[in-house]
Parts: C-alpha cells; sequence; structure tokens
C-alpha cells in the first residue's frame, strides 16, 4: 500500500509517499509560505530530480492539491491517480493524555485532537487544517493520527509529575508530555533489533539532537521518562530554545529588562540555545563545531555546555534505569557530529563505554560505535519518523 505522510505546520507541509511492502520513499517534497507571498513547492520523486516553483498557496487545501498534482503528473509523478493512495498517516504534536496510541481519524478523534490544542496552540491547529485539507480533498481514503506524544504516555506519574499543586494538574493537566516520540520509539526498537534482543528485555537512552533535542529512558518495552515536558522548552540546551533554567529567572528577567512574559518567552525560545550561547551567531550546529575547533571563546562554551547537559540526562536515566544496555544517537546532530558524540561519551566511562574512533567517523549507518565488549554499548541510528508514521498508519487501516 502507498502512505501518503502529512506533517503539516503553521505555513508549511511536509509529505512523503512510502510504499508500505519495500518500506521506500516514492517521493518527498515540502509546501513553504502557505498563505504567505511567495509561497514554494519543493518536490523530488525517488531517483529523480528535485523541482522548486512559486506558486500561489493562499490555504493548506490549496497546498495539498498541489501535492497531489505533483503526485499524479505524468511526467515525474509517482502514481497513476489518487486511488493509489491507500492511507494517509498525519503527525499530530499533541494528544495529551487522550491518545496513547496512534489512532485512526473520525469526527470523535478530530473533536479530541481539537480539546488538546491549549497544549500546542502553535503546533494542533495546524496539524488539524492539515487533516481538513486532505479529508476535502480525497473524503474516502483512510486516515490516521500518529502523535508525537504518545509514546511518552507511559511514563510513571512520579516522573510525569512537576513539583506543583496537583490541582494544577487536575485542572488544567500541566504534566511532563514529552515529543519526539514517533524517533524515540523506532530508534529503541531499532536498537533492540541490532543488538539482537527483545525490546522488552533491553535498557535504552536514546538521545535525540536536533534543533530541538530529548532524551527518552526506556525499560521493560516502555518509555518511563523523557527530558521535554509541557511543551518542547524543557530539557536539553538546544538549537534555540534554553532547556532547563530555574523558572525564577523568568521574573527577574521581565523585572530587569521591562519585558511582557511573551518576550521572556520569545528569549527562552527563539534566543536561547547554542544560538544564545554563541553570543547569538548561530543556532547551526555545523558552525558550533567549526568554531569550536578554530577555539573560539562562545562557540566552544556552547558545544560544552550542550554535551555537558547531555551526558547529565544519560547520568539521570541510569539511575531511574537502574543501569543502562546500550545509548543510541539520532537527529541531525545526532547523527552526523561525531564529535558531539564524542564529548558526551567521554563523560561516560563509569557506564564502561569506549568509543571505537573508526565507527563513530562513519555517516548514514545503523551502527555500533562502542568498541566490542563494551558494557554498555553505543549506538547511531539514523531516525526515520516518516516511516515509522507510514508503518502505524498501515497496520491501523489493514
Ligand atoms: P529538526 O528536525 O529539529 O529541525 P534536525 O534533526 O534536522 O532538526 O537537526 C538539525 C540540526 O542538525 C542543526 O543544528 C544542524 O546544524 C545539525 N546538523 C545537520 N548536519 C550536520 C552536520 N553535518 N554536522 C553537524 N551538525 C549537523
Amino acid at each position: 500500500m502507498n502512505v501518503l505522510v502529512i506533517n503539516c505546520g503553521s505555513s508549511s507541509l511536509k509529505f512523503q509517499v512510502i510504499d508500505s511492502v519495500s518500506e521506500k520513499c516514492l517521493a518527498k517534497g515540502l509546501c513553504e509560505r502557505i498563505g504567505i507571498e511567495g509561497s514554494m513547492i519543493s518536490y523530488t520523486p525517488d531517483g529523480g530530480e528535485k523541482e522548486k516553483k512559486e506558486i500561489p498557496m493562499p490555504d493548506h487545501t490549496k497546498a495539498i492539491s498541489l501535492v497531489l498534482e505533483a503526485l499524479t503528473n505524468e511526467k515525474t509523478g509517482v502514481i497513476k491517480d489518487l486511488s493509489e493512495i491507500g492511507a494517509v498517516g498525519h503527525r499530530i504534536v499533541h494528544g495529551g493524555e487522550k491518545f496513547a496510541n496512534s489512532t485512526l481519524i473520525n469526527d470523535e478523534v478530530l473533536e479530541a485532537i481539537k480539546e488538546c490544542n491549549d497544549l500546542a496552540p502553535l503546533h494542533n491547529p495546524a496539524n488539524l487544517i492539515g487533516i481538513n485539507a486532505c479529508r476535502e480533498l480525497m473524503p474516502n481514503t483512510p486516515m490516521v493520527a500518529v502523535f508525537d506524544t504518545a509514546f511518552h504516555q507511559s511514563i510513571p506519574a512520579k516522573a510525569y509529575m512537576y513539583g506543583l499543586p496537583v490541582s494544577l494538574y487536575e485542572k488544567y493537566k500541566i504534566r511532563r508530555y514529552g515529543f519526539h516520540g514517533t524517533s524515540h520509539s523506532y530508534v529503541s526498537h531499532r536498537c533492540a533489533e541490532l543488538m539482537g534482543k527483545n525490546y522488552d528485555d533491553v535498557k535504552m537512552i536514546v538521545c535525540h539532537l536536533g534543533n530541538g533535542a530529548s532524551v527518552s529512558a526506556i525499560k521493560g518495552g516502555k518509555c518511563v521518562d523523557t527530558s521535554m515536558g509541557l511543551t518542547p522548552l524543557e530539557g536539553l540546551i538546544m538549537g534555540t530554545r534554553s532547556g532547563d533554567i530555574d523558572p525564577a529567572i523568568i521574573e527577574f528577567l521581565a523585572h530587569k529588562e521591562n519585558l511582557s512574559i511573551d518576550e521572556v518567552m520569545t528569549i527562552l525560545n527563539k534566543k536561547s540555545g547554542v544560538l544564545g550561547l554563541s553570543n547569538g551567531v548561530s543556532s547551526d550546529f555545523r558552525d558550533i563545531e567549526d568554531g569550536y575547533r578554530a577555539g573560539d571563546k562562545y562557540m566552544t562554551l556552547a558545544m560544552e555546555a550542550f554535551c555537558y547537559r547531555v551526558a547529565k540526562y544519560v547520568g539521570a536515566y541510569v539511575a531511574s534505569l537502574n543501569g543502562v544496555d546500550a545509548i543510541a544517537f539520532t537527529a541531525g546532530i545526532g547523527e552526523n557530529a561525531p564529535i558531539v558524540r564524542s564529548l558526551v561519551c567521554e563523560y561516560l566511562g563509569y557506564l564502561g563505554v569506549e568509543l571505537n574512533e573508526e565507527n563513530n567517523n562513519k555517516r548514514g549507518l545503523d551502527i555500533e560505535i562502542s568498541k566490542p565488549g563494551c558494557k554498555t554499548k553505543v549506538f547511531v541510528i539514523p531516525t526515520n519518523e516518516e516511516l515509522a508514521i507510514a508503518r502505524e498508519t498501515v497496520s491501523l487501516v489493514k
């Protein structure tokens, strides 16, 4: 079956068509600046050239109709007509406490997703717009919602509750939810597979290090803790997000700089992280790495603080798992920056971690980067959230 995977943001829409039998991506692309002047669609069929063109997209329905046109184009399309799309899988950011699993989309599910909008006001409404646009154009095609938060719903209350009045949880559902769940699930399953072990029998820590970054701890076949919280702001130092800070800094800053809460939040979400630590130079790890190698003071600070925070979370999760069998690195930085893996692993001598530098410098492979025989194994596992969404989708529509 061909599955169309949609990841819809407020002004962008990423798509892939995946053949569920071969698990190959047949085509992929991106619509940008939807509803804004200068909208663009890019489209790449498997083995073909990338095409990019500017074309007006006043709304998401128009964007999806252009995606469907590209997919069925006589010359560069990968399907003859829309009947060749067996199902659509939608990435949904927040499923709150309602969704611990992916689900087939119907009117009731749409209502329940809408009820989670408060928890992700920037993302969920955009995800819903994507679903509605697809339903309009493909009313008879089954659709599945795959939630970023679902994998973390197994986290026990002692780990998801904040030390706040419990009434705030009861009233507003303020708690840890965690994100990147599809990636943490995909990578941890692949990690157990590479170890030749039963998923339920391995203690794993997954470090998803991209522009957004999070760590999760998996034991007994379940996620038991993760570093992102009510929102993706908590935890690691990220590209532009601060990660963990003393919450009193918010009040301190608001008073000292005469800022509103929204302005302080913009600093924490958009101007902090390695961008902030590098003194505003870059949120891109390729630049951080170059600056670190050149001995730049701020870039070195950004690199060291980033890696230290990752190592600190790994340590915390080793404690909560009471040991660890494997640590896996994934996402843009986790997959592509050997220096980050190396600096993080320098802290992990107490776990018996020793890196195989030759493997650590390889790219694009599922690979063990610890030396043979290490007590704790370390892997690099490229994530594939689209494939994971396609698999979930097929399992629910079959
Ligand atoms: P997101 O999906 O959260 O936007 P990604 O997983 O795509 O993020 O990761 C983006 C990050 O990966 C950026 O900080 C980028 O600099 C980093 N990255 C990508 N390629 C490399 C590379 N070759 N070396 C170091 N960092 C890289």
